[in-house]
């Protein structure tokens, strides 16, 4: 759990509810810090006046995510404050990038980078797609580096993660980059003084590598007094065996000592690699999927951002819905916008069916009718719950349809006036009847049923 409440937040603001942050009071202001849509600094009386310098201190103690955020690009890395996600959120999805490397053919490379720039799968509402690209050096050769950083560049705006543990590699790639941010890869023991030179002159997040979790924590206490902190942890990906027993138990050791026990040289966000698997699998699908399943797999142990090698859709597909579940804050449902939507072609005369906002009875009614029939559905807001708890929690009723037929215009997309009510909110239907002046015709209990009964039941009206 979070180790603090919204009072406990409270206690620490200057409790004068001078409204400088823009909201009405203190308590609005604690509620929007615990649920990160102000950051502390927005209460200025708070950093500004020297009395409120020890609550100061001690909110941004508290405040502070237990793993650091870091941002590159607008992408945020880390950040979680809980070891699961039904004690309050998971706040940003494990970012995941595609590798390429400097000895491939430029044709093939650029091929490569627009495939993952323009990657996108639709699912339940969302475009899922992939954060960035990483660039190996395999040459060590800073020119070919820097040629196929230029090309990455010019074919593609995702954040890119330069990987060599060459300094002076990073270097030219830093050069190279401009105003383009960069996550570095790697530091570890021998080269970590350079790396953190450079990481700090360009800003740019760096991975810092070590095999065993001490070492690692020590590196990285070295990287903070060397004045870095915007840290990203590897503590290796191992595909197989005992290898990935021991990749399991660092990444769980890590996240608990970060949460449990707030060990700051381990406060970060934690990488997975695995891409690995293509060092030991030869075979091409094999490799696919294993690497899809190492993938998720990490992913469940706390993985932050990862590295992979495919962009075959058949092995990013499990790996993106099972981020899309995990990472959906289990506070707020999934819920798409109110309002009409067309399915196909509909004309004036053609069906509209009534269903909730809650995404998943959106995309199923969706889905069940698309390509069969031209409709339009009028989504109501019921605050992202189902037919049925929409119904029993009273988020569904007759005035909410009266409300939506009449702000999203309905009569404007149609000439007759019946509504297609689902089966399981029959009971509605006279009252809705009275409330709005529209017919209603109580639909099936089971979407998948819905294009059958239109055929039998809307021909009957014979409207056109
Ligand atoms: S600016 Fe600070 S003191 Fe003023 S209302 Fe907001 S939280 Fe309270």
């Amino acid at each position: 759990m979070p180790r603090y409440s919204l009072l406990d937040i409270y206690k620490l603001l200057p409790g004068t509810n001078c409204k400088a942050c823009g909201l009405d009071n203190c308590m609005a202001f604690a509620s929007a810090l615990l649920n990160r849509k102000k950051k502390p600094q927005d209460c200025k009386p708070l950093f500004e006046d020297e009395r409120y310098k020890e609550k100061r201190e001690k909110l941004l103690d508290i405040i502070l995510p237990a793993v650091k955020e870091i941002i590159v690009n607008g992408l945020k890395i880390g950040g979680e404050e809980v070891l699961y996600r039904h004690e309050l959120t998971f706040y940003n999805p494990t970012a995941i990038f595609i590798d390429v490397d400097d000895e491939m053919n430029p044709d093939d490379l650029v091929l490569k980078v627009k495939r993952i720039n323009n990657f996108k799968i639709f699912r339940v509402g969302q475009d899922l797609k992939l954060q960035g690209i990483a660039l190996r050096c395999k040459s060590n050769d800073a020119i070919k580096f820097g040629e196929a950083l230029i090309n990455i560049i010019e074919h593609s705006n995702l954040p890119i993660m330069l990987c060599s543990f060459n300094p002076e590699i990073i270097k030219i790639g830093a050069e190279t980059c401009g105003d383009r941010k960069f996550i570095i890869y790697a530091a570890d023991a021998s080269n970590y003084k350079e790396m953190v030179e450079i990481a700090k002159k360009y800003e740019a997040p760096l991975v810092v590598y070590a095999d065993t979790i001490e070492d690692l924590s020590l590196l990285t206490q070295k990287v903070m007094e060397h004045g870095f902190e915007d840290i990203i942890l590897d503590v290796g990906t191992y595909p197989e065996g005992d290898g990935l027993r021991k990749t399991i138990e660092n990444m769980i050791k890590i996240r608990r000592a970060a949460i449990d026990d707030r060990f700051k040289p381990l406060r970060f966000p934690i990488l997975a690699n695995p891409s690995v698997v293509w060092l030991y699998e030869k075979d091409y699908i094999q490799a696919c999927l294993k690497e899809s399943y190492l993938a998720s797999l990490l992913m469940l142990c706390y993985a932050d951002i990862m590295i992979l090698h495919s962009i075959e859709t058949f092995e990013l597909l499990p790996i993106l819905v099972l981020r899309q579940n995990i990472y959906t804050d289990p506070r707020v449902p999934v819920q798409v916008k109110p309002g009409v939507y067309k399915i196909g072609n509909p004309n004036e005369y053609s069906p509209v069916l009534v269903t909730t906002n809650f995404a998943l009875t959106y995309y199923t009614v969706a889905n069940d009718v698309e390509n069969k029939v031209d409709c339009y559905i009028l989504v109501l807001n019921t605050e992202g719950l189902a037919v049925l708890p929409a119904l029993a929690g009273n988020k569904l009723t007759a005035d909410l349809v009266k409300e939506h037929i009449e702000e999203y215009k309905l009569d404007k997309y149609v000439k007759h006036r019946y509504l297609i009510i689902p089966g399981l909110a029959a009971r509605l239907s006279g009252e809705i009847e009275e409330k709005t002046g529209w017919k209603v015709i109580v639909g099936p209990m089971d979407s998948s049923k819905i294009p059958e009964f239109i055929e039998k039941e809307w021909k009957k009206l014979n409207l056109q």
